[in-house]
């Protein structure tokens, strides 16, 4: 999969399209979805262009793959979830049903999350 620049996530990075920030660095950022699934339902991004989270993991260098993932647990901790529990979940291409083309992770907790199925 080449990695489309004009996928929704990417205009976010160049904040050709506003979002509602939850944390940013560096390497990483995270904000509100548009259209939430559960209370709280927060989408974490690496700022490197990449396609999927394998695509991140093959191309990103370790200290950007480390700290995308430690943004990840700083975050479940600010949003004070990690006692109560979250789920994260990575859409991958066709079959994982992703819809926006860059590497992302979903938080979703707040409430009981149903069953996958
Ligand atoms: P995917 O299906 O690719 O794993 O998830 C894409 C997610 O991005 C969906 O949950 C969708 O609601 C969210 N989304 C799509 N467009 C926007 C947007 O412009 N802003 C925000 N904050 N979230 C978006």
């Amino acid at each position: 999969m080449v990695y489309d620049e004009n996928n929704i996530f990417a205009k976010i990075l160049r904040k050709e399209i506003p979002c509602d920030k939850v944390y940013e660095d560096e390497f990483s950022l995270f904000f509100n979805d548009i259209n939430p699934q559960a209370k709280i339902h927060v989408l974490g991004i690496p700022k490197f262009p990449c396609t999927t989270f394998s695509n991140f993991l093959k191309n990103a260098d370790n200290k950007n793959i480390i700290s995308f993932f430690k943004s990840v647990q700083l975050v479940i901790k600010d949003l004070e979830i990690e006692n109560s529990g979250y789920r994260l979940i990575t859409n991958s291409g066709e079959n994982g049903g992703q819809e926006v083309p860059h590497f992302h992770i979903h938080i979703l907790a707040g409430e009981k999350i149903g069953s996958l199925r």
